[in-house]
């Protein structure tokens, strides 16, 4: 049994009661408990399972949003035998959404990954996971269910880089958890050289819902472009976690107010770390892929760090640009120096020691270093650091001109990030 800790609570959707990914607070799957929810009953071949993605607009959950049909058909044309890998490695701080459903949701997940499977006709499939309560309940649910393909789980340490389909890869092929340049990409050439679709873990289990429910349960919620439910992970710093089951192009105070109450919010960290940070302007966004690009920001994996009135943008900027220079993988130059940059500049900027020239360094190198990197991280770190300055300039030149009590009261465990959830 998996200790809950004080740290989390669940909030499923109301009004959905058989397609949910969180059924209730307290919930664990079993198979015999699955079975009865319609799970691994039907058995679609792989065009009908791609046809149902494509209608269903299924889209990625991992972070980019993108179309699964499209991914579905790269592996299932590519020439040869394939695999599948479940991705449950959430290198994203500030998201627990992945490992809440392989810990409690594990034959969802894995019916998913075996109808992924059967989309593509790959004969044997990976969970690659860093949480060790997410491993031991994914084994449970293959030993319970005896899948007709060979489905082995990959744990890797965790870290920031290391969900990266190219990480992915190299992980299970035996080398560091690090990226590789692309192309070739996974779908082209992946682990032991074949074709390989990496899905995200809750993307896997919307499929799972997808296949038992069917497309219109699906597009009942959410917007033409973003279609369905995700998973969103809203934290405050020392405040419970809340995993919330909520439908696309909801808005985004009205998730705050119905789960948070009426609460004070000084900035907003769409994205968790990767997305940028906003001012309390972002309560009004719309949660959807384009709705907060159009903004500047990204939705990526469905985590929002709030900033209440006690936290500072600026030490909370420096905060998150000091977690990318530390796992930033070492391998490509312009990260290794650009984070570090960016890191000392906010710092200082934090501490009241800074000077025009930092900010002007920052404002230089978070818009130079974009697509620099063979990842994500480095881009991370630039939009932390460009929003924060884009966004909230007179705070960022209240900064120069006197030190900030709210900054000076900011501290993370060394080596830590304050905006971890630890679950
Ligand atoms: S961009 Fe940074 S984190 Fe990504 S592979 Fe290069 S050095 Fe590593």
């Amino acid at each position: 049994m998996i200790t809950e800790t004080a740290a989390v609570r669940i909030r499923p959707l109301t009004g959905a009661p058989t397609r949910l990914l969180l059924p209730k607070e307290q919930y664990w799957e079993d198979l015999a408990d699955y079975l009865p929810r319609g799970g691994y009953a039907r058995t679609p071949d792989a065009e009908q399972i791609r046809e149902l993605v494509r209608v269903a607009n299924l889209r990625g959950r991992g972070g980019a949003g993108f179309p699964t049909a499209v991914k579905l058909a790269s592996v299932a044309e590519a020439a040869g035998p394939r695999c599948v890998v479940a991705n449950g490695e959430e290198g994203e701080p500030a998201s627990i959404k992945d490992r809440y459903l392989l810990r409690r949701r594990p034959h969802l997940v894995l019916d998913g990954l075996l109808l992924a499977a059967r989309a593509v006709n790959a004969d044997h499939a990976y969970v690659y996971v860093s949480d060790d309560a997410s491993a031991a309940s994914m084994r449970v649910a293959i030993a319970q269910r005896r899948p007709s393909i060979p489905v082995r789980i990959v744990t890797v340490p965790a870290g920031y880089v290391a969900g990266e389909a190219s990480a992915v890869v190299r992980a299970i092929d035996g080398g560091p958890a690090k990226p590789t340049a692309k192309p070739p990409h996974p779908y082209q050439q992946g682990v032991g050289g074949m074709p390989t679709l990496i899905q995200n873990v809750e993307t896997l289990a919307h499929l799972a819902l997808l296949v038992s429910h069917g497309a219109a349960a699906h597009l009942e919620h959410g917007t033409t472009e973003c279609t369905g439910t995700f998973l969103l992970t809203l934290s405050r710093p020392g405040g419970p976690a809340i995993l919330a089951e909520v439908p696309y192009g909801a808005r985004l105070g009205d998730v705050v107010t119905e789960h948070l109450g009426p609460i004070e919010v000084s900035g907003v960290l769409m994205g968790g770390f990767a997305g940028g940070i906003f001012g309390p302007e972002a309560l009004d966004l719309p949660l959807t892929h384009e709705d907060v690009r159009n903004a500047g920001g990204m939705l990526g994996c469905g985590a929002v760090i709030l900033l209440g009135p006690e936290d500072c943008q600026v030490s909370a900027a420096a905060d998150i640009a000091a977690y990318f220079d530390r796992e930033n993988a070492g391998q490509c130059g312009a990260c290794i120096k650009g984070t570090d940059a960016m890191a000392r500049d906010l710092a200082a900027l934090a501490s009241g020691t800074a000077g025009p020239d930092d900010v002007a360094r920052l404002e230089r190198l978070s818009a130079n270093l974009l697509r620099r990197g063979s990842c994500g991280l480095l881009d991370a770190a630039c939009a932390t650091a460009a929003s924060l300055v884009r966004t909230n300039r007179p705070l960022v030149d209240a900064h120069l001109a006197a030190p900030c009590r709210r900054c000076a009261d900011a501290s993370s465990p060394p080596g830590e990030t304050r905006f971890r959830i630890n679950w």
